[in-house]
């Protein structure tokens, strides 16, 4: 690329729209031809061309009740006290070629499904008649036409029945059977090469080494291709380096009809990607960079040939949204489907900030609060995959747009058309303990735990989108747990029920190697420590530890709090604490003793806490609350958590321990 190109990166971004508008003006994007395939390899394949039926469904008459056919004029009249006797004359079976004819004063005996005989034009229902011999008495008259599917009434013969264009799935294959087709044309899959870029990158199965990750783009952009009915073309890992990306992206470009790329856009190597997609021009790179977050570094090219090459954002997360906002309008059109991406109104269930200027896109998890839907929003630029595969949907925030408040109402886009809303929504602390429970509930019950610390927890109770909220909340004064909070924060909507104590203590490397013992080792000075996000148990747990010390000291916390090497380094889990002390990361940090031993750390007990559960009121009478409930209760749970280090239950686990006025 030339340096005057080099210039003008970034300089330009545009909104999604322009994006795709540039696109659609630069290169012809449509259907890529046509093949014909069998109705059974038919699934997910879009038609080519209207299908019109060449016969009428049913192509006869057709008895839609087991019974008689029967002239229905002979039965006018009758009823329960007045029954007609008309005499049978022959028998109808399904398939039946050689049919008898009815004649005044007659019946026929008729399966459901059966050719009606010449002669008859309705059914009496066999419950409604009683036969001896070929006499048969009919206690209800029938209307012409009663309980017989007349021919051509599902589809007529030259009727069209399915458009071009149409996705062809369960029901669609159902019309083209019924009609007879064995065969039709549909368009041809686009092929979509897909690149990973980066040193970084290692395939799954093989050896990690060090500084090295898994590549998740080469699969989750090839899944997110197939589910739009396209066919990827996996081209693998590719390094940093100019050569191998070039000599890759020629070979995409000879083998997809579209080129998917990923990684190497982010300042540092970009000038390598940019130079690689501006060589396969002229017209080279078209676009420079998208007005969203995530999602800036987003870069489109295309080639001499007019074929397309998209670099997208290397961050998992990042990069599938740019597939749903970008990559999917141009896939529908190759495909001629159009995006049918379903949209559901929701609240917001905490603010979201806007990205200044660009548009802000964030995953979103729902809550189906029994009145209305409730939408989380989920950080996704932090690269973290795990946010995406929990997500439902994604709202996005004008560029225009500060923030969104809570309550605010959004419209969000849904990942996938088979929504189902969990029924059983647990919001607040992470515990180890719930991941023994949960995959012991009843199937009925699909719950969806969303980990945003006890205190985000309690407010989530309080209104009303929790059905039920982990907390282990220490109170300054008094030492005593969860119940306090409940009445500081008005949660009167709810009740507290009695879980499980877990012993909270200082997680540390095998063998102690810095001889901690106790809380006073951590303002050492040479005791990094690895600290939990604000609003967790844990957090507030080290706070009040760090206050009593403070208060002997005769210091402030806050100046105290200085002395604590890491106390800032924040993680937002039990086992995040547990893997920063054994990647070396930190030389202790607070945590559960289940979490150091899933380690295998060394664990210095600092006490047993309170992990209970807030649970709305009106949710107790729920189902999936009910068998969340009964199972905490029940023996099998106990015998599941004795196994797990440092738990511990008493006798009143599963009651109501406060309850709200
Ligand atoms: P890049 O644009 O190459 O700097 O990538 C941005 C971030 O995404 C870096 O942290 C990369 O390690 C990560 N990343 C890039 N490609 C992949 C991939 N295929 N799989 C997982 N992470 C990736
Ligand atoms: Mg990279």
């Amino acid at each position: 690329m030339s340096e005057a190109g080099k210039r003008i990166i970034f300089h330009e971004l545009l909104t999604p729209e322009e994006a795709l508008n540039k696109i659609f003006s630069t290169v012809k994007i449509e259907p890529l031809g046509t093949e014909v395939v069998s109705i059974e390899e038919s699934y997910g394949r879009v038609l080519a061309k209207d299908v019109y039926s060449r016969i009428d469904v049913p192509p006869f008459d057709r008895a839609t009740m087991d019974g008689f056919a029967v002239r229905a004029e002979d039965t006018f009249g009758a009823d329960e006290l007045n029954p007609i006797k008309l005499r049978v004359v022959g028998n109808v079976e399904t398939g039946a070629e050689e049919l008898p004819q009815v004649n005044s004063g007659e019946a026929v005996e008729i399966a459901t499904g059966a050719p009606m005989p010449p002669g008859a034009n309705a059914v009496v229902m066999v419950e409604y008649t009683k036969r001896s011999g070929d006499e048969l008495v009919i206690y209800r008259s029938v209307t012409p036409g009663e309980n017989v599917m007349s021919a051509g009434s599902d589809v007529m013969m030259g009727e069209l029945i399915l458009r071009r264009c149409t996705v062809i799935r369960e029901r669609e294959v159902g019309l083209l059977a019924a009609v007879g087709i064995d065969k039709v044309e549909v368009f041809r899959r686009p092929r979509v090469a897909v690149i990973s870029t980066g040193n970084e990158l290692v395939s799954p199965g093989k050896e990690l080494g060090r500084g090295k990750i898994y590549d998740i783009n080469t699969y989750t952009i090839a899944h997110a291709v197939r589910s739009m009915g396209a066919e990827p073309v996996i081209m693998g890992i590719v390094r940093d380096d100019i050569n191998e990306m070039r000599s890759a992206v020629d070979r995409a470009l000879s083998m997809g009809d579209l080129v998917l790329l990923s990684g190497g856009t982010s300042a540092g190597l970009a000038d390598l990607t940019y130079r690689v997609l501006d060589e396969i021009g002229p017209p080279g790179i078209i676009i420079h960079g998208l007005k969203v977050k995530p999602g800036k570094p987003t870069v489109v090219a295309v080639s001499r040939d007019g074929k397309l090459v998209i670099g997208l954002p290397g961050y998992p997360s990042s990069a599938l949204m740019i597939f749903n906002i970008i990559v999917k309008p141009i896939l529908a059109k190759m495909l001629c489907t159009g995006v049918d991406e379903v949209r559901i109104k929701a609240r917001l269930a905490i603010r979201a900030d806007g990205a200044k200027g660009r548009r802000a896109l964030y995953p979103v998890s729902l809550v189906d609060t029994g009145h209305g839907v409730v939408a989380y929003p989920l950080p996704a630029e932090s690269g973290a995959i795990s946010t995406l595969a929990f997500a439902d949907g994604y709202i996005a925030i004008p560029e225009t747009v500060e923030y969104l408040d809570s309550g605010d109402e959004v419209e969000v886009a849904l990942f996938t058309h088979q929504y189902m809303p969990a029924n059983l929504y647990i919001i607040g602390s992470h515990d180890l303990g719930l991941d023994v429970l949960i995959p012991m509930l009843p199937g009925f019950v699909r719950a969806r735990v969303i980990n945003v610390g006890s205190m985000g927890g309690l407010y989530a109770v309080k209104r009303g989108e929790a059905d039920v909220a982990g907390l282990h909340l220490v109170d300054e004064e008094t030492g005593q747990y969860n119940i306090p909070y409940m009445i500081k924060y008005n949660v009167n909507n709810a009740v507290l029920i009695r879980g499980y104590f877990r012993e909270q203590g200082l997680i540390v490397p095998r063998g102690n190697p810095k001889n901690i013992r106790g809380i006073e080792d951590l303002l050492r000075g040479d005791v990094r420590i690895v600290n939990r996000n604000k609003g967790a148990g844990t957090r507030f747990l080290l706070d009040l530890k760090l206050k009593e010390i403070a208060a002997k000291m005769g210091v402030k916390f806050e100046e105290l709090v200085r002395k604590v090497n890491g106390y800032y380094y924040e993680v937002k889990t039990h086992t995040a604490v547990a893997a920063a002390v054994a990647q070396g990361k930190a030389d202790a940090g607070v945590g559960i003793r289940a979490a150091a031993a899933m380690y295998g750390l060394d664990f210095i007990p600092l006490g047993w806490e309170s992990y209970d559960f807030a649970i709305p009121i009106d949710r107790l009478e729920k189902d999936s609350v009910k068998a969340f409930l009964n199972m905490l209760k029940s023996d099998e749970f106990r015998n599941a958590l004795s196994k797990l280090p440092g738990y511990r239950v008493s006798d009143d686990i599963g009651t109501i321990i406060w309850k709200g006025q």
